[in-house]
């Protein structure tokens, strides 16, 4: 039998990095997958086709609406070839994964393609698509299984007209009119990309806001920008019920007033969360704890209660993200090491790409007010920026939170063109515990959109921004 020192299951961004660090670090690592390609959930139908989609969808819609504006005019008829769109993703997909095959053998880590599931604390089973089967012993193990598309009980998911995010990646056609159910990131990126292409779209969301997670004040910018882009959202609206005729879906819900929606269109995107996935590993057979979520229990080591395993990413606590899950499995096995590695949680970024992106690290006021916390609030809007004059992205603001008392930033929350990558420069900062007073007199290139941050710094300082 073949022997291991670590032996990872799911080659997801958790568990593919935990292999490369485990690689750099010298251990005999094994990764166990059980489709063709690695890169999981993000690398094959999340973060990354999504994200292709929505740069395409971007250029369409720009060349549709924008570019007039900036004096382009275009003497032929723009239109679009979905075909070829969503071919164009795939190919990103498929060369994404194959880098983390090269990344594999780079780091000497061995690949077994097939379901893993635990025959004891220290041995995992691995079966072939062909139902072959081969047994590897290992010291310690990795579960990075990840997570599947949540639903609800009611609905019947025919992955035809009522979909989740993995059919809505490769649709053969703009829907007409596409329900969403869920505000939630998943619902507004996929949701953007078709309003883009000429779908009408409906969000019915159950609590009362957009991105509730998030500071409220994003929410409500993003639904106030959405809505110019064509966007109707129904919040506070419960749905009850799903059905499918022919290629009509429809979906009831129950309005604020306890009043019923019945909406009608041609495609329905459930996007109501992701549940941890463990189904097949067979974690009895270790006599691994879940908790009543499904999610494997682990404690602040990602240590599950059999000391040899330990679990990663979506599949135990915390937020579903690709990062976050790349910081676990680099913190599990830098232990193993015998390192002593450290992740704040309270500093993972979240990020929703749509356009204008919504970005935030730290504590939303929200959560400030709940914890009793005493804060101040500095607030810099898009509008004044040249540069996004410039370019015609004017829509959002930043806002930083800081302690009245100390001035230590505690939260950033962006709203703009670029958050996502701006929001770096935040985690920066919170990570060295800067002050709003720190930010403010760091120097910013002009003219960029991270002005808007320093600007927002100083608005909070002594509520002395400089170009409001
Ligand atoms: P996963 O990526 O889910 O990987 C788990 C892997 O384990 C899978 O490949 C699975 O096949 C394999 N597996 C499961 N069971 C077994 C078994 N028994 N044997 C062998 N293999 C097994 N996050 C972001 O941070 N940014 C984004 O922009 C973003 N966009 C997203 C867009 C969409 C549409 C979706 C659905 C998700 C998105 N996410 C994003 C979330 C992100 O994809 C997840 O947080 C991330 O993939 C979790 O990583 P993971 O390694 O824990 O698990
Ligand atoms: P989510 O948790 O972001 O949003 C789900 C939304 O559905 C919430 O607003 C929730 O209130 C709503 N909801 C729940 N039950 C409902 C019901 N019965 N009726 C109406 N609305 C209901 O989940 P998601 O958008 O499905 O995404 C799943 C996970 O994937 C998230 O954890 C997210 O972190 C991750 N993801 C991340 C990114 C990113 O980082 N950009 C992109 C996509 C997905």
């Amino acid at each position: 039998m073949k022997t291991y020192d670590i032996v990872i299951i799911g080659s997801g961004p958790g568990g593919y990095v935990a292999a490369i660090r485990a690689g750099q670090l010298g251990f005999k690592t094994a990764l166990v997958e059980k489709y063709n390609t690695l890169g999981g959930t993000c690398l094959n139908v999340g973060c990354i086709p999504s994200k292709a989609l929505l740069d395409s969808s971007h250029h369409y819609e720009d060349t549709l609406k924008h570019l007039d504006a900036h004096g382009i005019e275009l003497s032929g008829e723009v239109t679009l070839n979905l075909e070829k769109m969503i071919a164009r993703k795939a190919a990103v997909v498929e060369q994404t994964c194959a880098g983390v095959k090269f990344l594999m053998d780079k780091n000497k880590v061995e690949v077994f393609t097939g379901v893993g599931s635990f025959v004891s604390p220290t041995q995992i089973k691995i079966t072939a698509a062909d139902a072959t089967e081969q047994l590897i012993e290992t010291k310690y193990t990795i579960i990075a299984t990840g997570s599947k598309p949540a639903s609800l009980p009611f609905i019947t998911l025919d992955k035809e007209r009522v979909i989740t995010s993995t059919e809505a990646l490769k649709l053969k056609e703009v829907p007409k009119h596409l329900i969403v159910i869920g505000g939630g990131v998943i619902g507004l990126e996929l949701g953007q990309v078709y309003s883009r292409l000429g779908a009408k779209v409906s969000v019915v969301e159950y609590t009362d806001s957009i991105i509730p997670t998030m500071d409220r004040g994003l929410g409500r910018e993003l639904t106030k920008v959405l809505k110019k882009q064509g966007f109707d959202f129904y919040t506070g609206h419960q749905v009850k019920e799903v059905t499918r005729e022919g290629a009509t879906v429809t979906v009831k819900a129950t309005t604020p007033k306890g009043e019923e929606l019945s909406l009608q269109g041609d495609y329905c995107l459930v996007a109501v969360g992701r549940r941890p996935y463990t189904e097949g590993l067979n974690l009895e057979a270790a006599g691994v704890h879940k908790d009543d979520r499904g999610r494997v229990v682990v404690n602040d080591h990602l240590q599950t209660n059999v000391p040899n395993i330990y679990a990663i990413g979506d599949v135990v606590r915390g937020a579903m993200l690709a990062h976050k899950a790349e910081e676990e499995g680099v913190l599990v096995v830098e232990q193993l090491a015998g390192q002593k590695p450290h992740i704040d949680y309270n500093l993972i970024p979240g990020v929703v790409y749509t356009w204008p992106e919504v970005a935030s690290v730290g504590k939303s006021e929200e959560q400030l007010k709940a914890e009793g916390v005493t804060y101040k609030v500095g607030q810099f809007a898009f509008r004044a920026l040249g540069r996004a004059r410039a370019s015609m992205d004017t829509d959002g603001f930043v806002k930083i939170l800081a302690d009245t008392k100390t001035d230590e930033v505690l939260g950033v929350h962006i709203i703009g063109a670029r958050a996502a990558d701006m929001i770096a420069e935040a985690v920066t900062a919170m990570e060295f515990k800067a002050s709003a007073e720190d930010i403010a007199r760091i120097s910013h290139a002009h003219p960029t959109f991270t002005e808007a941050v320093k600007e927002a710094a100083l608005a909070a300082t002594e509520n002395r921004a400089i170009h409001s």
